[in-house]
């Protein structure tokens, strides 16, 4: 398989975020459409969690 599956679609916009190849697990990730804050949860297999802030 060539296909790569390292996107992660914002749970807000379900805009695409792509990862870099050195974004660990642990890494917050913003979406460019938002700015809603994901965390990388695994890479294999990819998870994810919306982050949600306390104000
Ligand atoms: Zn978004």
């Amino acid at each position: 398989m060539g296909e790569s599956n390292n996107k992660i679609i914002c749970p807000d916009c379900e805009a695409i975020i792509e990862m870099n190849v050195d974004t660990a697990v642990g890494d917050i990730l913003e979406c460019s459409e938002c700015g809603t804050e994901v965390e990388l949860l695994s890479k294999d297999p990819l998870k994810y969690s919306e982050l949600t802030e306390q104000k």
